[in-house]
Parts: structure tokens; sequence; C-alpha cells
């Protein structure tokens, strides 16, 4: 079924407990931890519990929940004491994407380079 956790996906097995995360919010709908390769001081995913292949997929099926995908995000640049922060969506894989389960990046602490990539 749609939503359902995949056994191949690495973000299900973090929210199984399979695989530890440093976890820093939770709510009954969304997990954000510390990505384990941080490209800024703060660099934290928020993922949905519901498995879809990337954030536009999620939106699609399960838009309240894409919608708290980024009042997540906002809450924890406020938990971080950050005004100024970036949020990305890796979608396939030349753009990056390497984990297909839908994350926003939130990205900051640090000045950020201008412009999109
Ligand atoms: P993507 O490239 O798919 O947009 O982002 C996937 C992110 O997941 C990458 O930034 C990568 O560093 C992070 N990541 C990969 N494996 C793990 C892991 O086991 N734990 C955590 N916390 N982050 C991971
Ligand atoms: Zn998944």
């Amino acid at each position: 079924m749609a939503g359902e956790p995949q056994s191949d996906c690495l973000f299900c097995k973090i929210l199984a407990g399979d695989i530890p995360a440093t976890v820093v919010r939770k709510t009954e709908r969304t997990l954000a931890f510390r990505d384990i390769h941080p490209q800024a001081p703060t660099h934290i995913l928020v993922i949905p519990h519901v498995h879809y292949p990337n954030a536009a997929a999620l939106a699609a099926a399960e838009p309240a929940i894409a919608a708290e995908l980024l009042t997540e995000a906002g809450a924890v640049a406020k938990d971080e004491g950050l005004d100024d922060y970036r949020l990305i969506f890796n979608t396939g894989a030349k753009a990056g994407q390497t984990i297909f389960h839908a994350h926003v990046h939130v990205l900051g602490g640090k000045p950020l380079r201008e412009g999109m990539v």
C-alpha cells in the first residue's frame, strides 16, 4: 500500500529504530534527526513516517503531511537558533538524491553560498 514502510529503505529503518540516529524532534507524523555527514554546522533531515520516494510524491498523496514537513523544518531552525537557513529537497539521482524516502534538508549556522547550486 502507498506510504507503507519499505524493507530496503534506510530512513524506514531509522523510523523503526533499527538504525540509530540523533533525533532532535518527533511528531506523530514526522521525525527530525541530524545528518550523518553534515554540510553545515546545522544539518538536519526532516522526514515523514510514511514512505514516499520524494517530496512531490508525498505532497500528491498526503498534502497535510508535506505541509507538516515545512512547519517542522521551521521549528527545527528555531530550536537551533537559526534566523537564516536553507531548505533543500533533492529529487532524483541526478539532482543528488541518494535516499528515496521523502526528506527535507535544513542547513544553517554559517553563511551559505548565494545562488541555486
Ligand atoms: P539526499 O542526498 O538523498 O538528498 O540526502 C540523504 C542524506 O542522508 C545525505 O545528506 C546523507 O548524508 C544522509 N545519510 C545517509 N545515511 C545516513 C544515516 O545512516 N544516518 C543519517 N543520520 N543520515 C544519513
Ligand atoms: Zn522509507
